[in-house]
């Protein structure tokens, strides 16, 4: 298993948001965590990441536990994290977005170098001297996932990726995650649109109100109408 998250409990200061929470990500699966607004898909993702730490539990990442180390110590690990809001930085070029990158991860030298990320990014590679700032929501997402990339990771945490994107942009970024996919990348998914997330998923959780309610494969939820009617905006 690359990831195990053991039962953890999240707050934020006296407000208890995520309740024994389990999950597994075997390796080379994507993984979704569907749930409505507020569910508290953003929140397993950080405390994942170390960067809201639960209060108890576990998460053992590649066999090792990694519960309350320092987010940048994670990542040096071999876990990416893509944040919902994209915050890359808009007065640096493209390129120097990606140098970011790159050293964030202790600049070793990458499966993901430059050449490879431009290529599989071409639309980055026409941007490379344009600031950050100055794309457009689908760009900025890409250049994100890029700049996670860059830095080599074993899995990714995709927060929300597709959220306020235009549907062809969402449709790309299937295309990316499916292709990340066949590069062994795992990765963890959150998402609020299903019919996306199932179309790129192998597994599924549902998490209502800081609890798991759900688990199982896409093709089982697929037809599962009453747990979509549930606990999803369907
Ligand atoms: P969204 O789609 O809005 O990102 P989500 O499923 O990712 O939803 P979370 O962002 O994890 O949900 O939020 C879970 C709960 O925690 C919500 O009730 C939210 O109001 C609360 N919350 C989030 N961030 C904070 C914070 N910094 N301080 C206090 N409460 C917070």
């Amino acid at each position: 298993m690359q990831l195990e998250v053991r039962n953890i409990n999240t707050f934020y200061g006296l407000s208890h948001i995520l309740f024994d929470v389990s999950l597994d990500v075997d390796q080379g699966e994507v993984v979704v965590l569907l749930g409505r607004n507020g569910a508290g898909k953003t929140t397993t993702m950080r405390s994942i990441m170390g960067l809201t730490p639960p209060k108890s539990g576990r998460v053992i990442f590649k066999g090792k536990d990694v519960t309350g180390l320092a987010p940048f110590r994670v990542a040096r690990l071999g876990m990416g994290f893509v944040p919902e809001d994209r915050r890359i930085f808009p007065d640096l070029t493209v390129h120097a977005n990606l140098e970011v990158g790159h050293k964030g991860s202790g600049g070793k030298t990458n499966k993901w170098n430059y050449d490879r990320i431009y290529g599989f990014f071409p639309r980055l590679d026409e941007l490379s001297n344009r600031r950050g700032g100055t794309l457009s929501g689908g760009e900025q997402q890409m250049l994100t996932i890029a700049r996670t990339l860059i830095g080599d990771p074993d899995l990714i945490l995709l927060d929300e990726p597709s959220e306020g994107l235009a549907p062809i942009v969402v449709k790309m970024l299937g295309g990316f995650i499916d292709t990340m996919k066949r590069e062994g990348v795992t990765i963890l998914l959150s998402e609020q649109n299903v019919k996306f997330a199932l179309k790129h998923s192998d597994r599924a959780y549902i998490v209502d109100n800081g609890h798991i309610k759900y688990q199982g494969s896409v093709a089982e939820l697929e037809k599962d109408e009453d747990i979509k009617k549930r606990y999803l905006a369907v």
